[in-house]
């Protein structure tokens, strides 16, 4: 994706695969059939661990999320399984080393989406500075999954608290509800602008119902209000949008047409 002079590419991690119908409680395989592209054959969510890379302006590196971590085997938590273990084969591929990453920007603390911050204590990206909402920081403090990896981090970490600029054609936007920090980072250049949604939608289902609401929000309702905004804002606006769990983590819109939405990827 390209904005500007500013590229995003997505940096796979792994996989994280649950139940339809009990990663989203309460729904039912009749409300699924309409949305079977989202599933695949066996009924399943496949929902996509790992980041974004964001290049530019100049020569800035910066990855917004870090995916599951250092860890193939499979994880068990909540509605699903996980594994991840790619990162940094995906950074390889697309040509680059750790020690190029400039920057790291967590759009939320959870385990799926810092996990590659730092491998048994050392820094896995040498020359970044991390950063991630105050809230956050203050929330996931003694959290057994989230502490071991962000303690090695301590001298290297800047918070924000406000929505707004954060770095050079990158924003944030406050979407509390998933987590208390939980934001979305808009990546911009010249007119041009595009989304990264963090959890704050985790299948471009949730774009399209506003009732639908997937298991492990902290704070459902919050979380349902900024969901809420979030489409009314995108509703029939050309604006690329892609979030840290999407299939294919690939970019799409949400377009409106006869008082329906649809989710149309790039
Ligand atoms: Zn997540």
């Amino acid at each position: 994706m390209q904005i500007g002079d500013v590229s995003v590419e997505a940096i796979y991690d792994g996989v994280m695969r649950a139940p339809a119908t009990v990663f989203y409680r309460g729904t039912d395989e009749q409300q699924w059939a309409p949305h079977q592209r989202f599933l695949d054959a066996d009924g399943m969510m496949r929902f996509d661990l790992g980041g974004f890379l964001v290049r530019g302006p100049g020569n800035s590196i910066t990855l917004v999320d870090a995916g599951l971590g250092p860890r193939s085997g499979l994880v068990r938590d909540g509605a699903g399984t996980f594994q991840g273990g790619e990162l940094l084969n995906s950074l390889a591929s697309n040509g680059v080393k750790p020690e190029d990453v400039t920057n790291v920007v967590f759009t939320h603390l959870h385990f799926d989406h810092i996990g590659w911050a730092t491998n048994e204590g050392q820094i896995v990206f040498p020359k970044a500075t991390f950063r991630c909402h105050a809230h956050d920081l203050e929330h996931f403090r003694g959290n057994e999954r989230v502490q071991p990896i962000m303690d090695p981090l301590a001298d290297r970490l800047e918070t924000w608290s406000d929505s707004g600029p954060l770095l050079p054609g990158i924003d944030v936007m406050n979407a509390p509800g998933h987590t208390p920090g939980s934001t979305i980072v808009v990546v911009s250049s010249g007119t041009s602008r595009a989304l990264l949604l963090g959890d704050v939608v985790h299948c471009p289902v949730e774009l399209l119902d506003d009732e639908w609401a997937g298991v492990g929000d902290v704070d459902p309702e919050l979380a349902k209000r900024t969901r809420t905004a979030l489409t009314r804002e995108l509703e029939g606006t050309d604006t690329p949008v892609a979030a840290a769990h999407f299939p294919g983590l690939v970019f799409g819109r949400l377009l409106a047409a006869q008082g329906r939405r649809n989710w149309v990827v790039d």
